[in-house]
This record gives structure tokens, C-alpha cells and sequence, in this order.
């Protein structure tokens, strides 16, 4: 195989034996990303020299007998986390030439561990979106069909490990941005508890939702990445001091033993007949494996995009504040403060992320306080207790990823049809939840002359992380979904 398609857990393994170098490793993969940038566009930077270097580095660890448990493992870095000296954009012409002070935390445990940053990946302006087509710095395409969005926000991430530029790519995921591009470019996709990976360095977007996590191609990756970032940062006070248990060391090949629950609110039938038909099939395949199958009720998940829309943008509203031309990146010079304040802000914001703000300040405002942003957490809550009283019931509940497989450019015209994409997704941000999205088959879209590939999401309770990787491994293990089909895009010398 490949050097460029192994996965992390094979390179890191090489390398280890030294059987392999970090830096052909990193050389295979710069060639590739080289060869394959002008039609993928998954990068907003190539960091060839600082990939060089860090590959260098991890040789010499090695060399002097250490043993990392991702030595030499290339790594997509979302671009709305900070590595110190790269431009950092977060998708947006405000910080177009912003270069990071300091290395997030998640970044910098993957980095300790032997990972290779070899660019920072496009994503939808400030992460809101479901399909990168809101970057104000270029387009990405979904390696699976050239003419189709890669999902968002981590659309880069993703496209760059579904087109084998890196092996780990970092998504942060709100509402969904971790979960639904893995869907749509054949990936595994993890969004850990809130609060288990520090956001230190994570430009932030909605704070009491923000998760950081990985997309790789095997549920492996996820585990061995998932282990490296994880846990307690004195410097974001909302990550949990809790002991994390190892994953990698605890993958599962069967679910016996194990409940999953199918959500009643959730059925597949309007999502089209084949489209259903894997979903079926999926819920078939866990019971082959072991898992016994029961119906459970989420009878307020139906209130999650409307609670979701009044709380992120709220957060957001206050969270952007900070990009006022004085303290960060752009500005733009005006007769007085107030009027460079917004002129500044006017060039610098692309129109989604202007709508979340008017949205979340006037939801904040006094008089509309409570009508909107408190009614809002109460639901939220709400939405919470019925996890609380599904889990009762079962270990995992099994659901789509996302309510369609990934659409061509410019197909979804109005807002609300792009905030559908998340309406499976959206209900476990709000109550915190660790879920996953993994390859569970294939549709052709009407008119399209490939199939695209669809996700299963697995979610379980609050820190639950192992029995989520666990359960999925052992479904991917039986499935192997996500070899059914190559990317569009040669794989170079294959
Ligand atoms: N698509 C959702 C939004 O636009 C979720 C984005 C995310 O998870 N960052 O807000």
C-alpha cells in the first residue's frame, strides 16, 4: 500500500520499528498534497518547511529510542486552531493575515506525540456552515465528486484525509462540523463530551458547544488521536478534570452485551428509499454483531436546530465582538472609532457570519433576553433529560449523521435549508454528548454519476468515549463500508 494510504496507526507503527521515516513520510504526502491541491483545495496553507522540520524532529526521537504513539503521522490542522508563527484565518478575510501567537493544546498534544502538521485546513467562515462554500478563502471539493460540497465546517480536514493528504485531520464540531463532512467524504468523524479537549487555542465560535475531535479513515485513528488530545488543560477552565480511559487499548470486534437504541423521532423513511434501505441495513448489521435493538423517544430533539439557532449565534455574537480592527487582524480605517469599528467589521465578515451576529444580539437584547435566549436554555435542557431518560434504556443510540449525502455546490440557497443538514446532529451538541459518525454505505444521488457515501452516528452517554469507538470499530470491522469505493482523485503511483 501506499505510503500516503496507510492509515495512522500503520505509520505510526513503522516509524517506530524504523522501517519507515517521519520525513519520507512527510515527503510522500507533501508530493501528494502538491499533486493534488489545485483540484481538491483542502489547505488555506502547505507547511512544507514547518513539516519538514517537525519530521525531522520526530527521526530523531525515534532515533534516540523513543516510542510516540503517532510518530511521524501527517496532520491537517483545522485553520480556526492556533499553531504558533502559521497564519491562522479561521475561514475569514478578518484574519486573513493573522499569524497565531501559541500552539492550541489539542494541536500541540498531537504535535508531542509525533504528528506531523503539514497544512491548515480550509473551513466555513468562524466554523458556521455544512459545507465550506462560507470560507472567504477558496473552495474545497469533496474528493468522492469534484462537483460536490466536502461538508463543513471541517470541510478541509476532511477532504484532505478522504484524498490521502494527512492521515489525522483536526475538526472542532458545534453543532455538527466534525460529523457531517466525515459522512460525506467516507470518514470516521469523533465529537468527544464537551469539555474533554481543551479549546485552548480554538478560535471560538459558540463556547458552550465548541468541541474539538478528529477525522481520520478507521475508527483506529479516531481512538489513537482521541487518547493524545484529550483531558484536563489549566488553561481552558471548561475542560474536566476527570481521569480519561484509554480507547485505542479497548476497540471491540462484537457488541454483545450492549443496548442501542433507535430514536423514534428519527425515522429514514423521508430521507428516500435507498438512503433508508442502508440505514435499515445498518441497524441490522449491530444486531448481527451482538447488539440487542430497542426503540427509544427523543420527543424534544424535534426543538434542537430552533434551540441551536438562538444559542449559537448568541455566543457568537459575543465571541466576534473581539474582531473590531483594534485587537485582531483586518482593519479598515475610518473618520472616527466607531465609524473604523464598522467599516472594519462590514469588509471583514462574509454574510453568514453577519447574520449570526444581528441574530444572536438582538436575541440578547434586553427585553428579548428572556423570550429567546433563556427560553432557548430551558429547552436545551429538556433535550438533555431525554438523552438522560433514552440512556436509561439502552448504552448507544444509532441514528443518520446527516440528512443527506454531500450536495453540489450552491444547491442550498437559503439558510435554512443548509441548517437542516444538522438537524440528527445538533440535538447530542446541546446536551454535550459524545457521538460519531462512520461509513455505513452508499446512494447515488439523482443525476450523479457516483455514489456517495453516508454515515451512521453512534452517540452515548456523557464521557461514555470508549463504548462510542468501541461499538464503532466493531461495526466497521464487520462492515467495511468505506472500501467500497475510491476517491475521484488517482492515488499518485498506485
Ligand atoms: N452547521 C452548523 C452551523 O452552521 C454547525 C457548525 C459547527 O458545528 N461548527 O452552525
Amino acid at each position: 500500500m501506499e505510503i500516503i494510504e496507510r492509515s495512522a496507526a500503520q505509520i505510526a507503527r513503522e516509524v517506530n520499528a524504523r522501517s519507515l521515516s517521519a520525513r519520507d513520510v512527510t515527503e510522500a504526502v507533501l508530493a501528494r498534497i502538491d499533486a493534488v491541491e489545485g483540484e481538491i483545495g483542502s489547505y488555506v496553507s502547505v507547511l512544507h518547511e514547518h513539516a519538514r522540520a517537525a519530521a525531522a524532529r520526530v527521526d530523531e526521537r525515534v532515533d534516540a529510542g523513543e516510542s510516540l504513539p503517532l510518530a511521524g503521522v501527517p496532520l491537517a490542522v483545522k485553520d480556526n486552531m492556533c499553531l504558533v508563527g502559521t497564519r491562522t484565518t479561521a475561514g475569514s478575510k478578518m484574519l486573513e493575515h493573522w499569524r497565531a501567537p501559541y500552539t492550541a493544546t489539542a494541536v500541540q498534544r498531537l504535535l508531542d506525540a509525533g504528528c506531523v502538521p503539514v497544512g491548515k485546513a480550509n473551513m466555513d467562515e468562524f466554523a458556521m456552515g455544512s459545507s465550506c462554500e462560507n470560507s472567504a478563502l477558496g473552495v474545497t471539493r469533496n474528493p468522492y465528486d469534484l462537483t460536490r460540497v466536502p461538508g463543513g465546517s471541517s470541510g478541509g480536514s476532511a477532504a484532505a484525509v478522504a484524498a490521502f493528504e494527512a492521515a489525522i485531520g483536526m475538526g472542532s464540531d458545534t453543532g455538527g462540523s466534525i460529523r457531517e463532512p466525515a459522512a460525506f467524504c467516507n470518514l470516521v468523524g469523533f465529537k468527544p463530551t464537551y469539555g474533554r479537549i481543551s479549546r485552548y487555542g480554538l478560535i471560538a465560535f459558540a463556547s458552550s458547544l465548541d468541541q474539538i475531535g478528529p477525522l481520520t479513515r478507521t475508527v483506529e485513528d479516531a481512538a489513537l488521536a482521541y487518547d493524545v488530545m484529550a483531558g484536563k488543560d489549566p488553561m481552558d477552565a471548561t475542560s474536566i478534570d476527570r481521569a480519561v480511559e484509554p480507547t485505542a487499548t479497548h476497540l471491540r470486534t462484537d457488541l454483545s452485551g450492549m443496548k442501542v437504541g433507535l430514536v423514534k423521532q428519527f425515522g429514514t423513511s423521508e430521507l428516500g428509499g435507498e438512503i433508508d434501505a442502508v440505514y435499515r441495513k445498518a441497524y441490522q448489521d449491530l444486531q448481527a454483531l451482538g447488539a440487542e435493538l430497542v426503540e427509544v423517544e427523543l420527543p424534544t430533539a424535534d426543538y434542537g436546530l430552533a434551540t441551536y439557532y438562538l444559542i449559537a449565534p448568541a455566543e457568537c455574537s459575543s465571541n466576534l465582538a473581539r474582531f473590531d480592527g483594534v485587537r485582531y487582524g483586518m482593519r479598515v480605517d475610518g473618520a472616527d472609532v466607531h465609524d473604523m469599528y464598522e467599516k472594519t467589521r462590514a469588509a471583514g465578515f462574509g454574510p453568514e457570519v453577519k447574520r449570526r451576529i444581528l441574530i444572536g444580539t438582538y436575541a440578547l437584547s434586553s427585553g428579548y433576553y428572556d423570550a429567546y435566549y433563556v427560553r432557548a436554555q430551558k429547552a436545551r435542557t429538556l433535550i438533555a433529560r431525554d438523552f438522560e431518560r433514552a440512556f436509561a434504556q439502552c448504552d448507544l443510540i444509532a441514528c443518520p449523521a446527516a440528512s443527506s449525502p454531500a450536495f453540489q455546490f450552491n444547491a442550498k440557497s437559503d439558510p435554512y435549508s443548509m441548517y437542516l443538514m444538522d438537524y440528527y446532529t445538533i440535538p447530542m451538541s446541546l446536551a454535550g454528548l459524545p457521538a460519531l459518525s462512520v461509513p455505513c454505505g452508499w446512494t447515488t444521488p439523482a443525476g450523479a454519476d457516483r455514489p456517495m457515501p453516508l454515515g451512521l452516528q453512534l452517540t452515548a452517554p456523557l464521557f461514555k468515549e470508549r463504548d462510542v469507538l468501541a461499538a464503532a470499530h466493531a461495526y466497521e470491522q464487520k462492515t467495511q463500508h468505506a472500501a467500497a469505493h475510491k476517491p475521484a482523485i488517482a492515488t499518485v503511483g498506485a
